[in-house]
């Protein structure tokens, strides 16, 4: 029989463990983000600056530092609003959605031309109540999804928002591999990956992106009618 004091005490001690890895990787990855901010922006400068002077081996291996570098800026990020500190501090801003989604598309550069990959904006000149910087993270962890699980000759990616009374509801949709409908609600766990030794990743985008639309008192879901490629749908409240 368990005794219910030491499951408390249990309970409480896991707590506390729990407490202090959130901020261990809170502080980690806060201090990375420095060094990873310097190497994109020197890598960046000396493409740019040197331009002519760099042959062409050298200027490629450049944009290979330069692209490892956005990424694993975006990772940091992602394990840093997982650890959820400082999330308190967030301030909800009026932003124009076409702009914060072109803003982030600039991360996704490299791969995009390297894939020659397609993506379409059909997003109206709208402003929306949200957090911009979360928000960013959710459009460039799905966009990037829709290019990477993707075998197409062409990949392409395709961005579109309605709203009803409450909401305003985007889709990210792509043409790639799919997700079998089996797996449509386990994948927004932490670490559930399907396709793990084909492709890198952390397993961590989509729960991300749930906790992030949560905060936004929205739903994200992934539509089940497609018959090839992935569609997600994401709502976000137009009250926040
Ligand atoms: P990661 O991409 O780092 O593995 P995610 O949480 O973003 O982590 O995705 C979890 C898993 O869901 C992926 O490993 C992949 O198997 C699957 N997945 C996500 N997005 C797509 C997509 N657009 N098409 C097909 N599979 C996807």
């Amino acid at each position: 029989c368990v005794n219910p004091e030491t499951n408390q005490q249990s309970t409480k001690e896991l707590e506390q463990v729990n407490s202090d890895m959130e901020m261990f990787t809170y502080a980690v990855s806060h201090d990375l983000k420095s060094p990873i901010r310097n190497i994109v922006s020197f890598a960046g400068l000396i493409l740019k600056n040197q331009k002519e002077k760099l042959d062409e081996t050298v200027a490629e291996q450049l944009r290979i530092v330069l692209n490892s570098g956005k990424s694993m800026n975006n990772l940091v990020q992602n394990i840093l609003i997982y650890a959820r500190t400082g999330l308190e501090d967030l301030v909800a801003k009026k932003v124009n959605i076409k702009n914060l989604l072109s803003a982030k598309l600039e991360d996704l550069d490299e791969l995009v031309l390297r894939k020659n990959t397609k993506i379409d904006i059909d997003i109206p000149d709208v402003s929306i109540r949200c957090y911009p910087e979360l928000l960013g993270m959710v459009f460039y962890n799905l966009i990037s999804n829709g290019l990477k699980y993707n075998e197409s000759n062409s990949p392409t990616v395709k961005c579109s928002l309605t709203s009803d009374d409450s909401n305003f509801i985007f889709s990210i949709n792509d043409n790639g591999i799919g997700i079998d409908a089996d797996f449509k609600d386990i994948i927004f766990q932490p670490f559930k990956r399907l396709h793990s030794s084909k492709i890198d990743g952390s397993g961590l985008g989509l729960s991300i992106c749930k906790r992030i639309i949560e905060l936004h008192k929205g739903k994200i879901w992934i539509e089940n009618d497609e018959e090839k490629g992935t569609e997600f749908k994401f709502s976000i409240s137009n009250n926040i």
